[in-house]
């Protein structure tokens, strides 16, 4: 990737660059000089730029050259921009609608215009003042279960499914900074962790002590690294989900690659139970929340339930791939017993879904990358509350995951814990 013609584009800079683009000149409208731009980006790593013109509007993501949150000292490659924009491409072919659409792209500048996602807002936000989305477990299972199928053993043949893995094999960057800040920095002391001290000290020093955690983190580590599944989106938190009461979008994939396909579930997961635990910081009268939350936990559960259902029809509708060849299966016989095995798949699936889910709760608490949801809850001593509740879920999760062999399990313990 030739990166001769990068630059950082401020505002006058895009302003002209986006006049140079006649199809985004024609969708924005008006003069150029009454563009109305402003950089929003509110994550760890981009620029992302709304520009308005007279009859329409866009968002513009461009890389920078290093970690936005940390800055120059934390170096990251530009080409994260071309597997968010592959993984953008291929994602809108397979879940239409639920990604926003490409408008232009340019590897050199590693910049990327969409579809402006307007009047939408960031889920988590939404979660945090206790918000409920009717729509959001259709279209996130939706999501999950097309992107993940059809770029899986089961859809692909064997040369489809390498060149596929070939593509996006060039993003180890970005499965390191997983591999270092979600697998194994808040298990040991690392100069980027933090969490909320004095209150949880002690179980920080506990985390760093337990060799059945680090035994259990290890192996979704391994399976991290080392199972190229389907394309996962790879960063599939609250924050990279726009939502209104009608419609849902996911954003930002650039951690894109092809990897175990719990990753991606257990993230939404992990994600929706800290918004339960949080919740009970964010009261301010006793039950205040107390309807939100039911949803949330009946949003955990119908996330999975949803999800494998959707998966099963598509497997059992559209497996075209050269996994479980139908030769192997014939009559009756065979498809009681293809059956049995789908059953069996999604028994394994789900429990890499449990501890991949315990991995990302416990990285928000410990980490470098905390969440909103535990964080707008004052004073500390109220948030560490939540937080430990938690951690006492996601260690049970990760070390024994037998103990939760269906959603149900996951629900009644977090019910206990609040
Ligand atoms: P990063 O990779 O830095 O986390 P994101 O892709 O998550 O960047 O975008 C950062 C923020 O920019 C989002 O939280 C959201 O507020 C805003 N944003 C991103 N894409 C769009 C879009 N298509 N429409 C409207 N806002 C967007
Ligand atoms: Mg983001
Ligand atoms: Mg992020
Ligand atoms: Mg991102």
């Amino acid at each position: 990737q030739g990166q001769g013609d990068y630059r950082i584009l401020h505002e006058a800079d895009l302003r002209a660059y986006l006049a140079g683009l006649p199809d985004l000149k024609e969708l924005l409208g008006g003069e150029p000089a009454s563009w109305a731009i402003t950089e929003v980006g509110d994550g760890n790593l981009n620029l992302v730029f709304i520009v308005k013109g007279a009859r329409g509007g866009i968002a513009v993501k461009q890389a920078l050259p290093y970690v936005r949150l940390v800055g120059e000292s934390w170096p990251l490659p530009l080409s994260r921009a071309h597997y968010e924009y592959l993984a953008l491409s291929r994602q809108a072919q397979l879940a239409p609608g639920l990604v926003p659409a490409v408008l232009h792209h340019n590897e050199d500048l590693a910049l990327t215009a969409m579809e402006l996602l307007e009047p939408h807002i960031i889920m988590r936000k939404g979660l945090v003042a206790a918000t409920r989305y009717p729509r959001f477990v259709d279209d996130i299972t939706t999501f999950m279960a097309r992107t993940l199928f059809f770029t899986s053993d089961l859809a692909l043949t064997a040369a489809e499914k390498k060149e596929a893995i070939a593509a996006f094999a060039g993003n180890h960057a970005l499965c390191k900074i997983t591999e270092d800040l979600i697998f194994t920095d808040p298990y040991r002391v690392a100069e980027q962790n933090r969490w909320t001290a004095p209150y949880l000290d002690g179980l920080a020093a506990s985390l760093r002590d337990d060799m059945d955690l680090h035994v259990a983190v290890s192996r979704l580590k391994l399976k991290f690294m080392a199972s190229p599944e389907a394309l996962i989106h790879g960063d599939l938190h609250t924050g990279s989900i726009m939502v209104t009461d009608s419609q849902t979008r996911v954003i930002d994939p650039e951690f894109a690659f092809y990897g175990p396909m719990g990753f991606d579930v257990g993230a939404v997961l992990a994600n929706l139970l800290m918004a339960f635990f949080a919740s009970a910081g964010h009261e301010r009268a006793p039950g205040e929340r107390a309807a939100f939350e039911a949803w949330v936990l009946e949003t955990v559960e119908q996330v999975w339930n949803q999800f494998a259902r959707k998966f099963l029809d598509l497997w059992r509708a559209a497996a075209a791939g050269d996994a479980y060849p139908p030769s192997l299966f014939p009559g009756e016989k065979g498809a009681a017993r293809l059956e049995t095995e789908r059953q069996a798949y999604m028994q394994r699936l789900f429990t890499d879904v449990v501890g991949f889910a315990a991995a990302k709760i416990i990285r928000r608490i410990f980490g470098l990358a905390h969440n909103i949801d535990f964080e707008l809850i004052e004073p500390p001593k109220r948030r560490a509350v939540s937080e430990a509740r938690a951690v006492g879920l996601a260690r049970a999760m990760m070390v024994e995951t037998g103990a939760f062999p269906s959603i149900a399990d996951v629900i009644g313990a977090a019910q206990k814990l609040r």
